[in-house]
């Protein structure tokens, strides 16, 4: 069993932790905020009284913070303080370019690191099932496997240094942009009389199935567990949705890939966004589409 650092006890760092001490690892951990430390206390995670404090005996450093920035301070602290070949392991979701940065760093202080964002959300934290995307060189994403193994069912190496961001963006652009066109399918369907639940039984079985139609189904009743039957109430809140989309387009913009659709899915995120709708699950976007706001 190892000692983790672990950085960032928010929404999904407090399920992660707690599942890193059930699978028998010490676990040091370290937020900003002290009630939420606190909570992890009650876990049986150590607390420390800083980041340098936390990393300085583990062998292992996760981070899972908001943004780019705040890994890039994060790594600012801890790489001077942790013990020498320490591997490091961000989880957070980030840019590819910050996370090719946040290698280097590591890397020019003789650290090993991947980048390891996750799909699955808070509910994937809770029940250990995350889907772990890494990116990373051969000997790092092999260390970390096991540590990743306790917080989730799926680990997959993508390729070097911000791989693992890469698929997460590309996979996230699939599922903004299939969210709006499903949404937008089924305002058409309201529109000339069809059923919500027969335009779901016919595509649900043909070629405009998708993750978005079968599991987060944007009207209530087809899939009984999907947000919309809980008023919209948030699996994947639409400003996640909107940073990832955003972060796929500076993604594309450096690298002048032509995105249109991930665009255009961006911009209507936006908009959802400065309606306050953020903290809605990202299905409501139907409704945004209805020209209604969410009921809640
Ligand atoms: P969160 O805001 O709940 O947690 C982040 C934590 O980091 C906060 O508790 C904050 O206090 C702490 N923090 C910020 N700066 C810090 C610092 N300098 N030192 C120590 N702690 C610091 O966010 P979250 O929902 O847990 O998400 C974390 C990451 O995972 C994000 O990048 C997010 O995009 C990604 N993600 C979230 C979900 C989800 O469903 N919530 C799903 C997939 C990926």
């Amino acid at each position: 069993m190892a000692h983790i650092a672990f950085i960032g006890l928010g929404n999904m760092g407090q399920p992660m932790v707690g599942n890193l001490v059930q699978a028998g690892h010490q676990v040091t951990g370290f937020d900003v905020a002290a009630a939420l430390c606190d909570a992890a206390g009650q876990q049986g995670v150590t607390i420390a009284e800083s980041t340098a404090a936390a990393v300085m005996d583990a062998e292992i450093v996760i981070t899972m913070l908001p943004a780019g920035s705040h890994v890039m301070a994060v790594y600012g602290d801890a790489l001077p303080a942790a013990r020498p070949t320490s591997l490091f392991i961000d989880c957070s979701t980030i840019g590819v370019d910050k996370a090719r940065a946040a290698h280097q760093l590591a890397r020019a202080a003789s650290m090993q690191s991947i980048d390891a964002p996750v799909s699955g959300g808070t509910s994937g934290a809770k029940a250990a099932t995350l889907t772990f995307m890494c990116g990373g060189d051969d000997d790092a994403f092999r260390a970390a496997k096991d540590v990743l193994g306790a917080m989730g069912k799926r680990i997959i190496h993508c390729g070097p240094a911000g791989s693992g961001q890469a698929a997460k963006l590309c996979n996230n652009m699939i599922l903004g942009v299939t969210m709006i066109a499903t949404a937008e399918a089924f305002v058409l369907a309201e529109a000339i009389g069809l059923s919500h639940q027969a335009l779901f039984d016919v595509a649900s079985t043909s070629s405009g199935q998708s993750w978005s139609l079968t599991s987060c189904c944007p009207v209530p009743g087809p899939v009984p567990n999907s947000p919309a039957n809980r008023n919209y109430a948030p699996s994947f809140a639409a400003a996640l949705m909107l940073k990832d989309l955003r972060l796929a387009q500076e993604a594309a913009a450096a690298e002048q890939a032509a995105t249109p659709l991930g665009a255009a899915a961006a911009q209507i995120y936006a908009l959802y966004s400065a309606a306050g709708e953020g903290s809605t699950d990202f299905s409501g976007i139907i409704n945004f589409l209805r020209g209604v706001r969410s009921a809640r």
